[in-house]
């Protein structure tokens, strides 16, 4: 992860597995742990939480979003996502959005089975995503 130096990289992949053993998936018995790096050096962990609805389901690396936000962080450094499968798992379409709102910053997927790393980036998931800056353009056409 370009910037961040290994021992927060471990701490990053620990905390992870953690919130991955913490999840709810009673549903998908498909657990997912997310550790968001803030710009202060904070850890902020989130895990999939399922719901019976199906639909009031929420990710594991939104989960950690919201959970930062309501601590006070706006700006990201990385974030480590863990799965049990044997790849590691790419971050759905929505939860792609959802850290576009935040900028670009490494995205590092990993298997809690086969230690096996993909690391990738935001802006690498979302090209041409639609995002704060997009509102700024059309604010700046004079159009707000
Ligand atoms: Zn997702």
């Amino acid at each position: 992860m370009a910037g961040i130096n290994e021992e927060t990289k471990k701490n990053l992949v620990a905390a992870a597995l953690i919130a991955m053993e913490r999840a709810y998936f009673p549903y998908s018995k498909f657990p997912v742990g997310a550790a968001l790096l803030t710009e202060d050096g904070s850890i902020i962990t989130g895990g999939n939480v399922e719901n019976a609805s199906y639909g009031g389901t929420i990710c594991a690396e939104r989960s950690a979003i919201v959970r930062a936000i309501a601590e006070g962080h706006r700006k990201f450094k990385g974030i480590v996502v863990a799965t049990n499968s044997l790849k590691p798992a790419s971050p759905c379409g929505i939860c792609r959005q959802f850290l576009f709102e935040f900028g670009d910053f490494p995205v590092i997927l990993i298997s809690g089975k086969s230690d096996e790393v993909t690391t990738t980036s935001v802006k690498d998931l979302l090209p041409g995503g639609f995002g704060p800056q997009s509102l700024a353009d059309f604010a700046a056409e004079g159009n707000v």
